[in-house]
């Protein structure tokens, strides 16, 4: 509340407003691009299914961005496929976010990049990324997991040692004060698939079998 010349005038922020005028603040997703590396069955843009893949241009992405700071979006996410095999200019864009001060700007990523911890540079390599997040102002980063077993989500997701991979880089992320959070793929396989028969270890009989009995 500030005082102007004997009387009283209260401030919103572009966040509270919205709620006092009856509405929730706006958010948008923007499906960066529909590539994707991983092999989840339950999914459409698993790598094998055959369609022409494509990726919004920068130009289009940022010319979305200007329209979501001019409405006043208060989140915005960046989600695919997999936006983390564009990264650079992914990053690019959530700086552009955050010059356009769109406040919680977020994106996710399904983990392939942490399936290659036995490289040597995997740990600078990690920094690295780790790095070049902190610089911009991305609130949150999530890293999808399908199951509670970790056989189970590596085998849905087609990504052998991401979970390994994944418990080297948090504490390294948590050193630049990132925390990623786990985005939970509600599935039939989240308590884990039990003994995965020697058949369904051959990814195309998994999937096979996720949709014989769909
Ligand atoms: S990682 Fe995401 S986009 Fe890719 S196949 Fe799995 S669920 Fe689909």
């Amino acid at each position: 509340m500030t005082k102007e010349k004997g009387r009283s005038s209260i401030v919103y922020s572009d966040a509270v407003l919205p709620i006092l005028q009856g509405r929730i603040p706006g958010q948008l997703i923007i499906q960066y691009t529909d590539v994707c590396n991983a092999l989840c069955p339950q999914c459409s843009m698993r790598k094998t299914e055959k369609y022409e893949r494509s990726k919004l241009s920068k130009e289009e992405v940022c010319r979305i961005i200007d329209a979501a700071a001019e409405q006043k979006i208060q989140a915005l996410s960046f989600t695919g496929g997999e936006p983390f095999l564009f990264l650079d200019e992914l990053i690019e864009l959530i700086q552009y976010a955050s010059f356009k001060k769109i406040p919680l700007i977020r994106t996710g990523t399904n983990g392939y990049l942490f399936s290659n911890w036995r490289r040597q540079e995997y740990v600078y390599e990690i920094h690295n990324l780790a790095e070049k997040l902190a610089r911009t102002n991305l609130r949150n980063l999530w890293i999808s997991i399908d199951s509670a077993d970790p056989r189970t989500h590596e085998h849905m997701r087609g990504l052998p040692g991401v979970i390994r991979g994944i418990e080297i880089a948090l504490p390294i992320f948590h050193e630049y004060g990132i925390y990623p959070a786990a985005n939970l793929g509600i599935n039939r396989n989240i308590g884990g698939l039990g003994k995965i028969s020697e058949k369904m270890i051959k990814q195309d009989e998994f999937y096979r079998e996720s949709h014989e009995h769909s």
